[in-house]
């Protein structure tokens, strides 16, 4: 068992709390005004999209656009404008570049920072170079190296860059999903996991024979108020490392708000829950607050019944909290 003896408040950790009020504040009062999505972004510096490669882009089009009008002006016509107008492959292969083009735009709008999304982009440029030439041949007369290296050299390698880039995104996705999930499931402080997992958790679990553990720190304001928030914090992360450490196949411990933290505990019988929480009540007391004095916690435990809605379970667990409190702190109450 761990002891954390923890001082009372220091000038060096009065000071970080004054700063940290200090730098929170525009911080809390720009959240007050309703912002709009491009001011919190600027706020938490998201690029809105990747500017350096649009004025890459814009060049780059430009000279596709010369190179293929240089190639024209060379080339003779395939016949007169009316018989040229009236193929229909010039539309299909115009609507096709037309396509292209709405790509390369959408990809200037990615707002992913990685070297994948430029993949994609020279891959669309080089695509639309090739399609460019495909749109000409149905207008003028072109020499045979040129569809070859201009029209399908070019529209293959572009293919080929835009897939290894859009593979590379969808892995880059993947991962930062399982991240943004794993971060959206903890709690910063005590890496526990969070309210959002318990709520979860307890749906998945109905149906099974489960109980329920609301734990609550006793005078935790007072903490606060006598020795500062940030040994408030010290003593929720010191408890938090203690149930951290239970976690296991059949006790789920979570922080579910301010000095509360949830264990859900699958699979033991009731007397097994009681001494489980009769431990965790023993081992808080080994949290020192100001060197000597032990932390005190109250504990309501319950048992879902086959069927019970979530919520009554929850309440009934909660209402047996308050009993503990009611009945002086420090000690464990069961549901009825
Ligand atoms: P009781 O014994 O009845 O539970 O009283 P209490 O003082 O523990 O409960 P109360 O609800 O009055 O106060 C809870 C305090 O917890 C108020 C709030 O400022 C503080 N608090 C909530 N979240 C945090 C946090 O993350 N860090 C710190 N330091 N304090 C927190
Ligand atoms: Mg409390
Ligand atoms: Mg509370």
């Amino acid at each position: 068992m761990e002891i954390r003896s923890l001082s009372p408040a220091r000038a060096p950790l009065q000071f970080a709390q004054t700063l940290s009020a200090v730098m929170l504040t525009p911080w809390q009062a720009a959240l007050k005004r309703d912002l709009t999505m491009a001011e919190r972004e600027k706020n938490i510096h998201i690029q809105p999209s990747s500017s350096i490669s649009r004025t890459h882009i814009f060049p780059a089009l430009l000279a596709i656009a010369a190179v293929s009008g240089l190639c024209a002006f060379v080339s003779p016509p395939l016949g007169p404008w009316r018989v040229i107008l009236s193929n229909p492959g010039m539309y299909i292969d115009l609507l096709a570049l037309l396509f292209l083009l709405f790509m390369l735009w959408s990809s200037t709008k990615v707002r992913m920072n990685h070297v994948a999304v430029n993949w994609v982009r020279y891959g669309l440029l080089l695509w639309i170079a090739g399609g460019t030439f495909d749109l000409m041949d149905e207008i003028f007369r072109q020499p045979r190296w040129m569809g070859y290296y201009c029209e399908d050299l070019l529209r293959l390698t572009g293919m080929l860059l835009s897939a290894v880039g859009v593979y590379k995104i969808i892995e880059r996705i993947n991962l930062l999903y399982v991240d943004a999930r794993s971060q959206s499931l903890k709690d910063e402080l005590t890496q526990l996991p969070n309210r959002r997992f318990f709520i979860d958790t307890v749906r998945e679990k109905a149906g099974n024979t489960q109980a329920l553990m609301i734990v609550d720190i006793d005078y935790f304001k007072k903490i606060n108020d006598t020795y500062g928030h940030l040994v408030g914090d010290e003593v929720l992360f010191a408890l938090g490392k203690q149930l951290a450490k239970l976690t296991s196949d059949k006790v789920l411990p979570s922080r579910i708000g301010g000095e509360e933290f949830a264990i859900i505990v699958d699979g033991l019988s009731a007397q097994e829950v009681d001494e489980l929480a009769q431990s965790i009540l023993q081992n808080a007391r080994a949290i020192l607050i100001n060197h000597d004095n032990p932390l005190s916690i109250s504990i309501g435990v319950g048992l879902r019944h086959k069927d019970e809605p979530q919520n009554q379970f929850i309440k009934k667990v909660d209402d047996a909290l308050y009993k503990a409190k009611n009945n002086g702190r420090g000690r464990v109450e069961w549901a009825v």
